[in-house]
């Protein structure tokens, strides 16, 4: 009885919070209706889709092709439009502390994906790692933050065998200076426990791939058997 107390309590305090903060779109500003979260549906109309996961050899694996790394499959829910509005989206959620939005779309994303099955041959999450430095000055992970979601939805483990050694930021670099700037930057905590699994590499957004690129040299050195597919929250498409 305490407990039915408690939650009607809650409800009526949130239905004041909102009457009081009108919860609006993250995106446009636009005043929640009811059935919305985080995002209106006109924005979440609007998302530039990618689609890549519908297309077995799509943009992602063309971009992500190196020697001896092969990649089963890409996918990744929006095209990443500088200035746009939902590039911005991106920066917001990673910049001004709020992984809640990134969580959201990776709820939506992950649904569409299960429905599609393509999680099903996946049997570990690994996220892009953070150096702890920058983990504790941002005070999250955003590629773990999307992992958890991912996980939550099709109910793989995540893990947390990727670690990062600190590297300069990539913004502002081109693809060759991106790819020398991150070698060696990543590396496997725990080869054992990959060892003939299909690891699903996640990240919030690609540019060049040379993140997700140096990730996937780690793994397949630490552990050879391992099978590696991709998802990003965004894929940009400048080059
Ligand atoms: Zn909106």
């Amino acid at each position: 009885m305490k407990k039915v107390r408690t939650g009607i309590l809650q409800r009526i305090v949130s239905r004041l919070g909102d009457a009081i903060f009108p919860a609006v779109c993250e995106c446009c500003g636009r005043s929640l209706v009811d059935g919305e979260e985080i995002l209106c549906l006109h924005c979440l109309h609007d998302l530039p889709r990618t689609n890549y996961h519908k297309d077995s050899f799509n943009e992602l694996h063309k971009r992500l092709a190196a020697p001896k790394v092969p990649i089963e499959h890409a996918a990744s829910m929006f095209h990443y439009i500088k200035d746009s509005r939902f590039a911005l989206l991106v920066q917001r959620a990673k910049y001004n502390n709020r992984p809640i939005i990134i969580r959201h779309l990776a709820r939506i994303f992950a649904k569409e994906l299960n429905d599609d099955h393509f999680f099903d041959d996946i049997n570990l999450i690994l996220p892009i790692p953070l150096h702890w430095r920058k983990k504790l000055k941002r005070g999250f992970n955003q590629s773990e933050e999307i992992a958890k979601s991912i996980s939550e939805i099709s109910e793989i483990k995540y893990g947390d065998n990727l670690k990062a050694r600190p590297h300069s930021t990539q913004t502002r670099k081109n693809a060759i200076e991106r790819a020398a700037n991150m070698e060696g930057t990543i590396y496997i905590c725990n080869s054992d426990e990959l060892a003939g699994l299909h690891v699903l590499i996640v990240d919030d957004v690609m540019t060049t791939g040379a993140t997700i690129l140096t990730a996937a040299k780690a793994i397949l050195k630490a552990s050879p058997s391992t099978r590696i597919s991709v998802l990003t929250l965004a894929s940009s498409k400048q080059l």
